[in-house]
């Protein structure tokens, strides 16, 4: 672990400073296989310590207060920080997770460091409103920051990650302690040590290393904390429902999981949607929220469709994330591949026909072959349920009323893809697919950070991203004044 501060590996980061501790959870590289460090869990005392310090810091700089540009520079001073120190952010971000340390330098860092930018943008620009009242009044509706919010992420993305929680918050105006997977806990660390290089005030950004069940759970329910942004799996965020129900109600945005169908009708150009189809499975393992594990695909062309897909997914390669080139990344860990195998196999065992893939690659790390299921009931988990592996269910349909039957999940609603030439027909079915967001003809998020990201139904609750996202960070008083 050359070139990094090894304090980073096993301390929390509050009110600016390093507080280390017992070791206690350990951190595998899901290349290899092999431990890398271990970093400790955080009690209700420590969190009650971070929140504390973020209440403190907001009081004593007055963040929320100052000069909404005074705000913008600084974090843009931040972006500028983390663009400068990418070589060793990407380091950070690939060693313990599955993406690529060359995609991690020019993608990952450099997309937190533009969301840092994209959100500062809004602190000087948006807020208020005067409001049309009876000639006896004036009324109008003013705009403040929440204070303290708690934060959780996942081990997906980290850095960009913590980039959604943490750039629209502090942006509005308000302190925030975040507790990063601990799978994955590093990259999140050093963004935070940079927050105070760059002049952020101490205690402004927090981050408690930990467990769900231990650090997260006390820390959505700590009554310090005035709101709350969880992006993780619906399970994890119906806990977190079921505590703020039982701890204190709080306002809270939730990201959650999903499984995104993607409807390819016979007039599309079978080559791109080929294309699209891959690439909304493969990348990262297919362990990314809106991947379209679901495919529907128009009967006539179901055959070379599949055939295509089959050459695309046999010639994926595993590359451990540090070796700086593309190939298949690995499962995030030995537990995860299990669960994958175990959906995969119980399909096979109701009828499912392997199109290819089916198994681990037999070799160090966690790597899990891509697969094709054909052949899938409705009702079969490997249907139904979030696998989180670059695993895809091959599903045909004849007309539109079917492929809206089949695209339509009971509990998920994250995203979906549809591909098709026919305009009216993309008009029409957009409006019908439950999803948060919609993709036609392309598969997958651009880099434009106004286009807010949710699910509905079990999917989540409100948005990351977008306007939606830096609105979601403060809270209105209305107010009207006799006259
Ligand atoms: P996870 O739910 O297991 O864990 C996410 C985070 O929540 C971790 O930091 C974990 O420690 C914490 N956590 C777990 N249980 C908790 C509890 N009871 N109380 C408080 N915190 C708890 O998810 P994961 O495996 O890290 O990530 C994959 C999941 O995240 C998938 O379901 C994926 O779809 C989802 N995800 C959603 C989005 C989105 O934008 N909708 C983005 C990325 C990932």
């Amino acid at each position: 672990m050359s070139g990094v501060d090894p304090r980073l590996l096993s301390a929390h980061f509050i009110d600016g400073r390093w507080h280390p501790a017992e070791a206690e959870i350990e951190v595998i590289s899901p290349s290899t296989g092999l431990p890398l460090g271990a970093i400790p869990r955080a009690d209700a005392a420590v969190v009650d310590a971070a929140v504390r310090a973020a209440r403190a810091a907001l009081a004593r700089s007055n963040w929320g207060g100052i000069a909404p540009r005074a705000r913008l520079k600084a974090l843009h001073a931040w972006a500028d920080l983390i663009e400068a120190e990418a070589e060793t952010l990407a380091w950070l971000e690939a060693v313990c997770s599955s993406r690529p340390l060359h995609q991690a330098r020019a993608g990952d860092v450099r997309v937190t460091a533009e969301q840092i930018r994209f959100f500062a943008e809004f602190a000087d620009k948006e807020g208020g409103a005067l409001v049309p009242t009876a000639d006896t009044a004036f009324g109008y509706i003013e705009d403040a920051p929440y204070g303290v919010i708690g934060a959780i992420t996942p081990w997906n993305f980290p850095i960009s990650m913590a980039g959604w929680k943490l750039a629209p918050a502090l942006a509005a105006g308000n302190a925030v302690v975040l507790k990063p997977s601990e799978m994955t806990p590093w990259s999140t660390l050093y963004i935070a040590e940079l927050s105070v290089r760059a002049g952020l005030p101490e205690g402004l950004v927090n981050v408690v290393l930990g467990d769900g069940p231990m650090t997260g759970a006390a820390l959505m329910a700590h009554p310090g904390v005035d709101k709350v942004s969880f992006t993780g799996s619906t399970r994890a965020g119906a806990a977190i429902m079921e505590n703020i129900a039982r701890s204190g109600i709080k306002p809270m945005t939730l990201e959650l999981g999903g499984k995104s169908p993607m409807v390819v009708f016979a007039d599309t150009d079978l080559d791109l949607a080929a294309d699209c189809l891959a690439r909304g499975i493969l990348p990262n393992a297919g362990q990314f929220c809106v991947a379209g594990s679901r495919l529907l695909v128009e009967d006539s062309i179901a055959e070379p469709l599949a055939a295509r897909l089959r050459d695309r997914f046999r010639a994926e390669t595993p590359v451990e994330t540090l070796a700086g080139r593309d190939g298949l990344s690995p499962i995030i860990s030995a537990a995860q591949m299990g669960r994958i195998h175990g959906i995969v196999t119980a399909a096979q065992e109701r009828g499912a026909e392997i199109l290819c893939g089916g198994a681990p690659f037999e070799r160090a790390g966690s790597f899990y072959q891509p697969t094709l299921l054909a052949g899938v009931a409705a009702d079969n988990p490997a249907v139904t349920e979030e696998i989180f592996g670059p695993v895809a269910t091959f599903q045909t349909f004849h007309g539109e009323e079917e492929a809206m039957a089949l695209a339509a999940h009971p509990t998920y609603g994250l995203a979906a893809g549809l591909f098709t030439r026919d305009l009216s027909r993309a008009l029409r079915l957009t409006r019908r697919l439950e999803a948060g967001t919609v993709w036609v003809n392309r598969y997958g998020r651009s880099q434009d950070h106004i286009l807010p990201t949710g699910g509905w139904k079990a999917s989540g609750l409100g948005k990351d991203l977008g306007r939606e996202a830096y609105l979601a960070n403060r809270r209105s008083k209305s107010v009207l004044i006799g006259l």
